[in-house]
């Protein structure tokens, strides 16, 4: 039995592979340098792995992601970044003007860049990364550590062509044209003395898989000695799935029960190896070992070999829990980030193979599995097991309350901005001379106050309708809630690599989750209190919070999410009794939390529409806003109206063609809209004649009546220099629409 472990996270202890990066990007330091750094990184996370794992993977440390080191490596690389002159090119595609699409990987929050074909096309195998890589595991004495790389479906898939994903015919096609390059790295990898290779498909998990054409794909491969991993879900052609050539194959036993089911019917062949995915690599919680061992008894009964494995890479997790000193012991003591899966699995195969030193440890986590919840709230619990039907429901339909909220006076095409205004430098030195110490709180808030003060005069200055606060006292969205709420621990430590350099911080919920206060009524009054205008309360939504939050144990998300919905509409009530009458729930997350698995679907949006209904069940007068953003929307829009807010913003400024398309099929939409009238990711000011044609467009799918024009996203990243010309612009093709209203 043996433990192969992959996916560590590569930030680093001190999180040097951020420093590193950045360094190189803004000339701090040299290439040399930047290899030299990265080098010594590896040697540390291969140290982390040899301590724990018999089986590990090289090549694993990308410069930025590991499907752009792919792409190279098979020579995918589009001719405006021609010719390919090494690192500098590299980060070209990564983060130059015209880099590489980047988008979600899977459903985590790591973003990948999009390899992207474009005709004529001839590839070039260039595996110099993998084979540096390679040679510096070897150098080092870690010689088990294998080359670790994406496999041909998996990047097919997430591939794109003229911004389409590759259909099944261009998937045949381009992978004629991919597999010989992709041998011609095994090949060069083989010469440097690889003999095993771990390749990773999660695409086979997800729906409509190309079962032939895998096949033929590994047939094509089946001259090299293939450790192949699956995980996120279970796969749907398991029958074929356990015949491919291969040595090995991994599957998760975490994220599903079908996988373990599909196994105990159609069983497993002798002459492979189990990969068992055991130990959950996406949750931030411990293991109970005493039944994960009965896990694997189980299943090693029926294979010749079974290996130990998490289910899914670790990057997911924060590398290790030992540097938190702020997390409730009760809470810190049952949390297990990367390093501690590693650990987990390590005890589990010795206390699987006898090794009586370890009984102890195993038993203690099966106690601490079933002892009692942690942050057991029962009010909490109370109000979610009463909830009814009703409490899902608005006292009134959208038609009527639109009636009631005509008092708030607003003209046509209504103008107002998505929340956040830019988080300048002054801003963050403010906040951190206060959780420093030396800033009071009083003297933080009162500068806050200030800001709050300048940016309503400066919306009434630029004429908008419906005003913002600006949220200056919020360093993140959910973060600011997550500190508010009982429930939730936040980390000190705990960052994980979003993309590129960029790290988060997700708080992790442990406990029941309620409010012991309100936590955005002082500032939003505040700036109510400054204008005649309507100022928008600006809450985060349930499902946001939970989709960007790490889950509890024991608890089905539904519940979760309707405890953090009932908290958020404790605020929502709040807000209307301090003469809010508009009020903005975000759920930029609301489409990303959905599963892999279409058939998956309706079960989360059910729950999902539901916690974002009981969230927002405020007087009918209220306006409700909600935002949506990073994400295609054209599958969901039913789903979106089911909301049943009264407005929406959503960012449509790369997508609106198809979006206003979607809407033109979607005939019974009649909730107000805001379609992203520019792109606020960009630094470019828009024109007025650009965003009057998003609002043509707009136009052309949905009634006048129901639109609003507002950029697709907070303001937070831009400049203020970039503001200000282009909001000007926006009210400027707000009043031109308005002009032809009246004609
Ligand atoms: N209200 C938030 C803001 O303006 C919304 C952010 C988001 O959609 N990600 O910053
Ligand atoms: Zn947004």
């Amino acid at each position: 039995m043996q433990i192969l472990a992959y996916g560590l996270p590569r930030l680093g202890e001190k999180r040097q592979y951020k420093s590193l990066l950045e360094s190189y990007w803004t000339k701090k330091i040299t290439q040399t340098e930047l290899y030299q750094g990265m080098d010594a990184l590896e040697k540390e996370r291969l140290g982390t792995y040899a301590t724990y794992a018999d089986l590990y993977p090289a090549c694993e440390l990308s410069f930025y992601d590991p499907v752009l080191d792919l792409s190279i490596a098979v020579g995918l690389v589009p001719q405006r970044f021609q010719p390919y002159e090494g690192i500098d090119t590299y980060f070209q595609m990564a983060r130059g003007p015209h880099a590489l699409e980047m988008t979600k990987w899977f459903n985590t929050n790591y973003h990948y860049l999009v390899p992207e074909w474009e005709e004529p096309l001839s590839l070039s195998a260039q595996p110099d990364f993998y084979i540096r890589a390679y040679r510096l595991a070897q150098e080092g004495g870690f010689h088990s550590a294998l080359p670790s790389l994406i496999g041909p479906y998996t990047f097919l898939k997430l591939s794109k062509k003229d911004g389409h994903s590759l259909s099944p015919d261009e998937m045949e096609r381009y992978g004629e044209l991919l597999l010989p390059a992709y041998s011609r790295v095994l090949e060069a990898l083989s010469q440097a003395g690889a003999t095993h290779f771990l390749i990773h498909e999660p695409a086979f998990v997800l729906d409509d898989p190309l079962v032939p054409l895998i096949g033929y794909f590994y047939h094509q491969l089946s001259r090299f000695s293939i450790y192949l991993l699956t995980y996120y879900e279970a796969v749907d052609f398991y029958p074929r799935l356990v015949e491919l050539p291969v040595k090995g194959i991994g599957l998760d036993f975490t994220s599903n029960t079908a996988n373990t089911e599909s196994f105990l019917q159609y069983g497993f062949p002798d002459d492979k190896i189990l990969i068992a995915g055991i130990i959950d690599g996406r949750s931030v919680w411990h293991a109970n070992l005493q039944a994960k061992a009965r896990e694997i008894e189980t299943l090693s009964r029926r294979v010749k070999e079974i290996w130990l494995a998490p289910s899914a890479p670790l990057f997911f997790l924060p590398l290790t829990k030992v540097f938190e000193k702020r997390i409730p012991p009760a809470v810190w003591e049952r949390l297990s980030f990367a390093r501690e899966k590693l650990q987990e699995l390590q005890t589990l195969k010795k206390y699987i193979l006898g090794d009586e030193t370890v009984w102890e440890e195993v038993e203690a986590s099966a106690r601490l599995w079933e002892s009692e919840p942690l942050g057991y709230h029962p009010p909490t619990r109370a109000r979610v097991s009463a909830l009814t039907e009703k409490d899902f429901t608005r006292d009134l339909p959208y038609k009527e309350r639109t009636r009631l909220q005509q008092a708030l006076q607003l003209p046509p095409f209504p103008t107002t901005t998505i929340g956040s205004f830019p988080q300048t430098e002054d801003l963050r030195a403010l906040r951190r001379a206060y959780r420093a110490g030396s800033l009071s709180e009083a003297q933080y808030k009162s500068h806050i106050r200030e800001k709050i003060a300048e940016v309503i005069r400066y919306q009434e200055e630029l004429g908008l309708d419906v005003l913002v606060h600006g949220e200056f006292e919020r360093s993140d969205m959910v973060e600011f809630f997550a500190e508010k709420l009982q429930g939730f621990a936040i980390t000190d430590h705990g960052w994980v690599l979003s993309y590129g350099s960029r790290v988060y911080r997700a708080p992790i919920i442990y406990g029941d989750v309620w409010r012991p206060a309100p936590m955005t009524v002082e500032e939003i009054k505040y700036a109510q209190s400054l204008t005649t205008k309507p100022v928008k309360g600006m809450l985060t939504g349930p499902v946001t919070i939970l989709n960007w939050s790490y889950a509890p144990p024991h608890k089905s998300r539904e519940e979760v999410a309707y405890e953090i919905a009932l908290a958020i509409q404790d605020e929502v009530r709040d807000l209307e009794a301090a003469g809010i009458r508009v009020i903005q729930i975000d759920e930029p997350a609301f489409r990303e939390g959905a599963p892999l698995k279409r058939r998956d679907w309706p079960e989360y949006f059910r729950w999902a529409v539901r916690a974002f209904r009981l969230a927002s069940r405020a007087q009918p007068s209220t306006q409700i806003h909600s935002h949506m953003c990073y994400s295609e929307f054209e599958s969901i829009l039913q789903y979106i109206w089911e909301m049943d807010f009264d407005v929406v913003s959503i960012e449509a400024s790369r997508s609106k063609g198809t979006l206003v398309e979607e809407f033109k099929r979607f005939p019974h939409w009649d909730r107000q809209i805001g379609l992203g009238v520019y792109d606020i990711h960009s630094p470019a000011i828009p024109s007025v004649e650009s965003i009057s044609a998003v609002i043509e467009a707009a136009r052309q799918a949905l009634p006048e009546r129901l639109l609003w024009i507002n950029p697709d996203c907070g303001l937070k990243t831009r400049r203020w220099e970039e503001v200000t010309p282009a909001l000007r612009n926006m009210v400027l093709a707000a009043q031109a629409a308005r002009e032809k209203v009246k004609t």
